[in-house]
């Protein structure tokens, strides 16, 4: 994509709103042409400060937004995570994949799944404008990092596991047992915000289980299902 190009087009768009700051909104606009990730406005406002431009973080964001209401950019709102800006390239689409241990977002096209959206929507009679398809998981390296056998508090929400131990004394043991929790048993996560309780499910119930209860469980991934 031609950087220059775009940079006069958006200079050619915003000049009738006579703007008093052209140089510095195509300042900002030359550091996120530079940036081919995702980048939020935090990120945006290091990069800008290593080049010697000291902007203020409003008038960053209100450039940013002028920039995505043009068309030039999207703004990506992806679960557990602030706002992204990534370019957008004219007729060009993309989906995404987004590990929710480390926050890498990966980009993927894919033609079959494309056409089976335009499928399902012709089928009801439904003309698509626009579509996201998000998926989160966990990426491949932190896979490869975690260790096969992890207490309960490490997974994340959606994990389908397979109790494989569980630790502690005697009392903890019973506590969980009482609970219907036994070694073998399969759970699903339901929800595990890092700092209060884990809600997960055992075969048809929900149960709610303390941080400290969850250090004790030891899991592994069921990947039987
Ligand atoms: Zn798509
Ligand atoms: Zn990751
Ligand atoms: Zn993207």
């Amino acid at each position: 994509m031609n950087n220059q190009f775009e940079k006069e087009n958006f200079r050619a768009l915003i000049e009738p709103d006579g703007l008093q700051d052209t140089d510095m909104r195509l300042n900002i606009i030359d550091v996120f042409l530079d940036s081919e990730d995702h980048v939020t406005l935090e990120e945006l406002m290091q990069r800008l400060r290593a080049r010697g431009y000291d902007y203020d973080l409003d008038f960053v964001r209100e450039c940013m937004n002028r920039w995505v209401d043009l068309g030039f950019a999207q703004k990506k709102e992806f679960d557990g995570q602030p706002p992204r800006y990534e370019h957008r390239h004219l007729g060009h689409h993309h989906d995404h994949l987004i590990c929710t241990k480390c926050g890498k977002i990966i980009e993927f096209r894919n033609e079959e799944m494309e056409s089976l959206q335009e499928k399902i929507a012709g089928l009801m009679g439904f003309r698509i404008l626009q579509h996201k398809m998000e998926i989160y998981g966990i990426c491949a390296e932190c896979l490869k990092k975690r260790s096969p056998l992890m207490p309960l508090v490490m997974a994340k929400a959606g994990e389908k596991l397979l109790i494989k131990q569980i630790t502690g004394g005697r009392e903890a043991r019973a506590r969980l047992t009482s609970m219907g929790l036994r070694p073998g048993d399969p759970m699903e996560v339901i929800s595990n915000d890092g700092v209060g309780r884990l809600i997960v499910a055992v075969g048809s119930t929900r149960l709610a289980l303390g941080r400290g209860i969850a250090q004790k469980i030891l899991v592994t991934l069921d990947t039987g299902r």
